[in-house]
């Protein structure tokens, strides 16, 4: 039971010369002549808190060890640091088996603390890709509270079929080894738990759109799952997705928001985070705080596109997904865009209507639908959203059309016959934004547990 006030952090606020415990795991220690040090880390803050001990750091304290250190706060010798822990007692709560420990000093690849995810956790890097993550889930909420919007608990398990934005995990209590079927030998999903296929969800914006039909400014905060078989830096079978959705708004307003909330959340994380945006700074990616306060200080690039088609055909490039009008646009063009042309984060609006989804707002030009892309650069995509078709028999053309059955939609059409209104939303990946702040450049490093292809361990 941490108190508050006694977590390293508080501490280092504290006077020289103030009775203290400090509580926390053991990163390391070294003994020079008669006198210990310990760096001591409980996770509230990237410093950890130098311990010294008269004498030497008792034998049974090792590398992972947790102790419980009574002492008093003095004043530190040591550059960047107001105090250290001069101890008189030391507890040891939990002994740590050095010799087999596998966090050592020297530092380890990513590849090989992917592999040990319930220690990743100690680490400096890992420390402050947590600490960055919950403060940008906490500022994700903040701007939309602050601007009354309702949080919605979209479901995470449904039989609507209706998304359609990539592979579906199952979810079934069947027995795999002897499946009932019907007469025509398919598997007889009435016997299922559900009494029909069920999936994981893959967003949560069509009950989200339900929500913006009642309280007007709603979004969505929760997992989302997609069974595509990418083994990308940048995908994960399991991830977060933020999704506002806002009745009397059109794609201009989707873009306006979509650009202060990425601006909010980044100014949020430089005031909040300095010292672990500082060690991303020296030890991930050395453009990271610059591009950061560009960003939140500069208007996003704006292009239709058609005019990014025009851009990427006039580029000197040879790309490996060839560019012409009516092509979804590749990461490698997305990148070129935000990171060569454009050097900041741009929108994409009104692609064309057969690489986007039936439920986005049909153009006059009947060939584009009003659709917006946020790249960013190093990652690509960081955000889609689009104005909803809001008119009832535009959006059953558009459904049948698109080669779907009506009938699974029933509710959704529902909502356009009464009261129907135009709205629009987008979908943020969480992963990918702290990606953007922190500099990593993998997207299994900034989720605690990742779920991938071969690999849903721990
Ligand atoms: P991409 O083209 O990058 O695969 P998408 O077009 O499939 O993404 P959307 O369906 O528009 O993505 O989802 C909205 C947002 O969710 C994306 O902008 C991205 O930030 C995030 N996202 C989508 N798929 C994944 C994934 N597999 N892992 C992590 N984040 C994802
Ligand atoms: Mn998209």
């Amino acid at each position: 039971m941490i108190r508050i006030g006694e977590r390293i952090v508080d501490l280092f606020q504290l006077q020289p010369g103030t009775p203290v415990t400090a509580r926390g795991w053991v990163k390391t220690f070294r003994n020079s002549k008669e006198t210990g040090f310990i760096q001591l880390t409980d996770g509230s803050c990237f410093k950890d808190l130098q311990v010294v001990v008269d004498g030497g750091v008792p034998a049974n304290i090792g590398t992972g060890a947790c102790v419980s250190i009574r002492g008093e706060l003095v004043e530190s010798p040591g550059a960047g640091q107001s105090v250290e822990l001069r101890a008189d007692e030391i507890e040891l709560v939990g002994a740590s088996d050095t010799t087999t420990y596998p966090m050592q000093k020297k530092g380890h690849s990513l590849e090989f603390l992917r592999e040990k995810a319930h220690l990743r956790v100690r680490t400096n890097t890992f420390g402050s890709v947590f600490r960055v993550r919950n403060a940008v889930s906490w500022a994700i909420h903040k701007f939309f509270q602050e601007r009354g919007f309702i949080n919605v608990h979209s479901p995470l398990i449904t039989t609507s079929d209706c998304e359609g934005a990539g592979a579906m995990f199952g979810v079934t209590t069947l027995d795999m080894q002897n499946l009932p079927r019907t007469e025509d030998k398919s598997v007889d999903f009435s016997q299922d738990f559900f009494g029909k296929p069920a999936h994981l969800t893959v967003s949560g914006q069509l009950e989200a759109e339900i929500f913006a039909t009642a309280f007007s400014n709603v979004y969505t905060f929760g997992p989302t799952f997609r069974a595509e078989n990418s083994n990308t830096p940048r995908h994960l079978a399991e991830f977060w997705m933020v999704e506002p959705e806002m009745a009397f708004c059109d794609l201009d307003g989707d873009r306006a928001l979509a650009e202060e909330f990425l601006r909010y959340v980044i100014k949020h994380v430089l005031d909040n985070c300095g010292q672990d945006l500082e060690f991303f700074n020296q030890r991930i990616d050395n453009t990271v705080i610059e591009t950061l306060e560009h960003v939140a200080n500069s208007a996003f690039e704006h292009v239709t596109y058609t005019e990014a088609v025009k851009l990427l055909e006039a580029a000197n490039r040879s790309w490996e997904f060839p560019v012409q009008w009516g092509v979804d646009l590749q990461s490698e063009h997305e990148r070129y865009l935000t990171e060569d042309v454009f050097k900041k984060p741009v929108v994409v609006t009104d692609y064309p209507k057969e690489i986007k989804a039936f439920y986005m707002r049909m153009n006059e030009d009947n060939k584009t639908v009003r659709a917006m892309d946020v790249l960013v650069p190093r990652i690509g995509e960081i955000i889609g959203g689009s104005q909803r078709e809001e008119r009832h028999d535009v959006l059953v053309d558009r459904i049948t059309s698109s080669g779907l059955p009506l009938e699974p939609y029933w509710w959704y059409l529902e909502l356009r016959k009464y009261g129907t209104v135009p709205h629009a939303g987008f979908g943020l990946g969480l992963e990918r934004l702290v990606m953007y702040v922190t500099g990593m450049k993998n997207i299994r490093d900034v989720i605690p547990f990742p779920r991938t292809p071969g690999n849903a361990d721990f």
